[in-house]
């Protein structure tokens, strides 16, 4: 049986922290299956898997208001600063592409947030693709292939931890002892909550899945002088971010393909370069016609951190997304991303410049599912619709 619970924030949740207290409502218990913040920011309400009676209810309503109090307590409107608009292009679909992706096809749902796509998608991907390639060319960016795993200790190193503990992926294996393993093989079945296993069956945890592309290059420069004093490199990657109730169709994914351009170097040089990456990805968009706009944005951190790091990214200027139009349902979903971290990863992992000065890095990142769903969005799925290049493309 299922159950509503109505919550009044003791805070009102001001209207540029309700998609954000929003999405983290969802990490505040197992028994919530869906949280709604009211646009006015004055009611929550959980759809929770079954009744709950108190003790259980004050505990949920108290987490709640330590999540609302902890975000919006001192919080300011960050300053959104739109460095492109074009979200009035005129585009030829509304509908919602995926009753017909899943009618042809076109994706398959294995699990939540862990989907297929078909052969149109997947083309369509490719044409992005070819396209986020001859980006990185114009800056002769150097090609890397990046592994899937990332280890725990690189991750403390950059503050990972601390920053993003709600959306890491684990990874272990068996220990190495023949009766756990003998006793797993026996044992180990699903029901439908997953896996269940003998107690203590697992190794300690030394990996990770990858959660972004670009933390592996700086890993690869980490304690050392950066050759040359510069670097422009490019990978694509599969990337992790568990998203919990808030895993919606291809728009957020548990596991996801990342296209990154990433700089290295002084901070002109990373900054001058993020620059002349948006003008030049500014051209292709025009030439496929996509509704978008870019504007200001912060990295979605845990509640604890999040109301100084957001402040922080917002001041500096550091995160500008690529928010595409999704006619369908009056919104916009962020397609890629133009980051600039300071010396941050420099500091942290000692990258040093020929001056010993630690390095400045940036990343532009591209989210190759997002971009197709959004471009499907917008010119829907039959491929005569499209514009020339793509058209042209998938023929
Ligand atoms: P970020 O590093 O957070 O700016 O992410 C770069 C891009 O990856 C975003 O602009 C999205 O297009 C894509 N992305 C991030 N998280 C997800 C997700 N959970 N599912 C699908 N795409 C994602
Ligand atoms: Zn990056």
């Amino acid at each position: 049986m299922s159950a509503q619970l109505h919550i009044t924030p003791r805070v009102t949740i001001p209207d540029f922290l309700v998609g954000e207290v929003q999405s983290k409502l969802a990490y505040v218990d197992e028994s919530i299956v869906r949280a709604h913040v009211a646009s006015t920011g004055d009611r929550i309400t959980l759809d929770l898997r079954e009744q709950a009676e108190d003790p259980k209810r004050s505990e949920l309503e108290e987490k709640v208001q330590r999540v609302v109090t902890s975000m919006v307590q001192g919080a300011f409107k960050p300053k959104v600063q739109i460095l492109e608009n074009y979200l009035d292009r005129p585009v030829p679909s509304s509908a919602d592409p995926n009753p017909e992706l899943l009618a042809r096809g076109e994706m398959f749902q294995e699990a939540a947030g862990i989907f297929t796509v078909g052969p149109l998608v997947t083309r369509l991907i490719s044409f992005f693709e070819r396209q986020f390639i001859a980006l990185a060319d114009s800056f002769g960016a150097a090609p890397y292939r990046f592994p899937t795993l990332i280890p725990a200790k690189s991750l403390e190193r950059v503050g990972y931890f601390r920053a993003f503990p709600h959306s890491l992926s684990f990874v272990t294996h068996l220990r190495e002892d023949l009766d756990a393993i003998d006793n797993f093989a026996q044992h180990a079945a699903c029901d439908e909550h997953g896996l269940n296993t003998p107690v203590d069956s697992f190794a300690k945890i030394q990996a990770l899945l990858s959660p972004a592309v670009c933390y592996h290059l700086y890993f690869a420069l980490a304690d050392k002088p950066l050759p040359g004093g510069k670097l422009a490199a490019t990978a694509v990657g599969n990337c992790f971010r568990y998203e919990s109730v808030n895993l919606a169709s291809l728009e957020r994914l548990w596991n996801f393909t990342m296209r990154e351009v990433i700089f290295v170097g002084p901070k002109d040089f990373v900054l001058q370069n993020r620059e002349t990456g948006r003008e030049r990805m500014r051209g292709f968009f025009e030439e496929i016609g996509l509704a978008y706009r870019v504007e200001s944005a912060n990295d979605p951190f845990f509640i604890g951190e999040f109301k100084k790091q957001a402040a922080f990214q917002s001041a500096f200027q550091l995160k500008f997304e690529i928010r595409a139009a999704l006619p369908f349902k009056q919104s916009t979903l962020a397609v890629g991303s133009y980051n600039y971290h300071q010396d941050f990863f420099g500091r942290s992992l000692n990258i040093t410049l020929p001056d010993g000065s630690p390095a400045h890095t940036g990343c532009i990142a591209f989210g190759l599912e997002r971009m197709a769903f959004a471009f499907l969005s917008q010119y829907g799925l039959d491929a005569a619709n499209w514009p020339d290049a793509a058209r042209k493309f998938v023929a």
